[in-house]
């Protein structure tokens, strides 16, 4: 079971909870000028870091409301949720500590297949 704490209910299962992207994202100013390319710059282009990441969470099965969280991507350790428009708290990601580098089991790296040489695709 993977738990989030709702900065108002408390703990609660992931599955009352749905993911709303990066936070702390801007919107540009309205320019006569912007192009089309500045624009999808803003809409589409994220970090994306394999380590901390400031995102937002909507408790969906709760109290409805939005916070922010910081977890690190490649443990998925949630280090740290605070409510919307409070500054986010330092933290220090762990690293992940496996010979390869990559982090252990539960790395959100479950997708990745390495295929070895003899196997089938
Ligand atoms: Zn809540």
């Amino acid at each position: 079971m993977f738990v989030i704490t709702c900065p108002y209910c408390g703990e609660r299962d992931l599955s009352e909870f749905a993911y709303g992207g990066e936070a702390h994202i801007a919107r540009p100013e309205w320019r006569e000028d912007m192009s089309d390319a500045e624009w999808a710059e803003f809409l589409f282009m994220r970090t994306n870091p394999k380590g901390i990441l400031a995102e937002r969470w909507m408790h969906a099965a709760g109290c409805r409301r939005f916070f922010n969280m910081l977890r690190n991507t490649a443990t998925d350790d949630i280090l740290a949720v605070y409510r919307i428009g409070e500054t986010p708290p330092k933290v220090e990601a762990r690293l992940p500590a496996t010979p390869s580098g990559e982090a252990p089991i539960g790395s959100g790296n479950d997708a990745v297949k390495i295929i070895q040489p003899g196997e089938g695709a």
